[in-house]
């Protein structure tokens, strides 16, 4: 009579008797399950609508400024305007967010080596709380009474406290009146825009350094800003 192969224990499974093969191959399957692999740690994402923001502005105006260095005689806006389309942010607000923020990038240098002293800030007067403000006017402005019902108040105590001089003006003629008068060797704006681009316009003969905050909500009356935009520029 022919002799039955001997079986070795360890080829005896609960589920029958396994091909050598087959038993190697569920060895190799516990010894994965019983030693996981080191899982290479990934870097720290950071999630939040201000962190993207800034990553968003940082390559922004690396990318823009990189483009003007070449030499592109294009206007800001329209370098911005292709650079977001390129990346899918094609609002227009982002596109004018971004494009002041990159003309202040490239101010910044200069402004900073003007003393706060000869600084001045320019507000616009549809910040104010139109229905109760009791701020008199000049030729200078208005002259905020620092009632605490809009922004202005905590602005110019603000700017007073850095020794900052502040206008509170109606628009462009009236800002660029002021400048011819008062010959500041550098300016911080908040405006609209519009107005921003205006400024920029005339002061780039003038060789002043401006830095531009754009209002958040734009309009005649009753407008809005970014303090910690504003605040940013004052202590810088
Ligand atoms: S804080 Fe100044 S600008 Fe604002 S409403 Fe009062 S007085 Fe007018």
């Amino acid at each position: 009579m022919k002799e039955k192969p001997m079986i070795a224990e360890d080829e005896v499974s609960v589920m029958g008797i396994a091909a050598p093969e087959a038993a190697a191959a569920e060895e190799r399957r516990a010894e994965h399950k019983a030693e996981p692999k080191a899982v290479p740690k990934q870097p720290e994402v950071k999630v939040g609508l201000k962190e993207d923001l800034e990553d968003i502005r940082k390559r922004l105006k690396a990318l823009a400024a990189k483009s003007l260095s070449l030499g592109l005689n294009t206007p800001m806006h329209s370098v911005i305007a292709e650079i977001m389309k390129r990346t899918g942010l094609v609002d227009e607000r982002w596109i004018q967010y971004t494009s002041v923020e990159v003309e202040n990038n490239l101010g910044k240098e200069f402004f900073l080596k003007v003393p706060k002293g000869e600084r001045v800030l320019f507000l616009p007067h549809c910040l104010r709380d139109v229905k109760n403000c009791a701020a008199p006017i000049d030729e200078d402005g208005y002259h905020c009474r620092k009632c605490g019902r809009c922004a202005i108040a905590k602005i110019t105590a603000e700017a007073e406290r850095n020794g900052i001089k502040w206008y509170m003006c109606g628009g462009g003629s009236q800002v660029i009146n002021i400048i011819q008068r008062v010959k500041p060797k550098a300016v911080i704006g908040v405006a609209c825009y519009n107005e921003i681009q205006m400024a920029l316009e005339k002061l780039r003969a003038t060789n002043i350094p401006l830095q531009a905050v754009m209002l958040r909500k734009s309009g005649c009356v009753n407008t809005e800003v970014d303090l910690e935009e504003v605040f940013e520029i004052l202590n810088a």
